[in-house]
């Protein structure tokens, strides 16, 4: 029996194998969970819907985040597909390349609007839409990721690290709202793992091997353990946890010095 049978719930940000969304589906769908996903355009569909068709996904569709109206769209046909759901996992950033190198002072307006838009606001967008899903006396859990650049300055994360301190004060934010519906929110903030979002960021590499060297646990993250906090957050193990930004980085985060 699976610590998830019965739950059902969506997840946004499969971009490949290689996402940490990807690794959260492959966890929740060993416990037992039922799963939809989304994709951003044409491209990503012939690679999400192979990935989603695996887990015996019966709903996938395409969904731009930064658009309300396909947010929207999405919930109401899920609303049709399934009645209700239990969980959403929010797996989704953005910021132009050219604001991921150099300095933070340099950010245009467009690019602090844009990555604020796609990596804080879009969670409490999906947040909005799936309450009512989940308005049921069972509640829900809503699981985004994070990055340590949200506390402290990583160089060349930049705007990220802005949108990212906003995305966990959305965090804190929704779980206060929401507590009462018994819906709890909470954040993974993961080590930097090797996906395509990541690679994006200039000196990832460096980053990897900077974190490995000084970790307490000597290496990365591996995407796995990510999939398995966030199982820990939807399940029932979590039933006490909303509002939390959980360090899922081999403890990279604790060290001073
Ligand atoms: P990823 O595989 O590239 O996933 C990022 C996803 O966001 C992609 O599916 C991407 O789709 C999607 N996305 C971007 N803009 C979107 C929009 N407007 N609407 C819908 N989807 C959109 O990279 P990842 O590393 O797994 O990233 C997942 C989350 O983990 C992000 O929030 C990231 O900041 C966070 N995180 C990553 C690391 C790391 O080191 N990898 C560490 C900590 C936190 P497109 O490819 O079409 O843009």
């Amino acid at each position: 029996m699976g610590m998830l049978d019965g739950k059902k719930g969506i997840i946004f940000g499969v971009a490949n194998d290689h996402s940490l969304a990807w690794s959260c589906a492959q966890a929740l769908h060993a416990e037992g969970a039922e799963l939809a996903f989304t994709y951003q355009g044409e491209t990503l569909e012939r690679r999400v819907r192979p990935l989603a068709e695996s887990l015996g996904a019966t709903f996938i569709e395409a969904c731009d985040l930064s658009e309300d109206e396909q947010i929207e769209l999405v919930f109401s046909k899920l609303q049709k597909h399934w009645g209700h759901i239990d969980f959403v996992i929010h797996a989704v950033a953005f910021a132009n390349k050219q604001d991921l190198e150099g300095h933070y002072v340099d950010t245009s307006r467009e690019g602090f609007k844009l990555a604020l838009d796609v990596s804080a606001y879009t969670l409490t967008a999906v947040a909005k839409y799936a309450v009512p899903l989940m308005n049921d006396n069972n509640g829900g859990s809503i699981v985004t990721l994070s990055y340590y650049g949200a506390e402290k300055v990583v160089p060349h994360y930049n705007v990220m690290g802005v949108a990212k301190a906003a995305l966990e004060a959305s965090v804190r934010y929704l779980a206060a709202d929401l507590g009462e519906k018994r819906i709890r929110v909470n954040a993974i903030s993961a080590g930097p793992v090797r996906t395509l979002a990541a690679m994006g960021i200039s000196g990832f590499r460096e980053m990897l091997k900077y974190v490995a060297d000084r970790a307490p646990l000597k290496r990365n993250v591996q995407a796995e353990e990510v999939g398995k906090s966030a199982l820990y957050l939807i399940s029932d193990l979590a039933s006490g946890v909303t509002g939390e930004v959980i360090h899922v980085d081999c403890g990279y985060s604790i060290m001073g010095m």
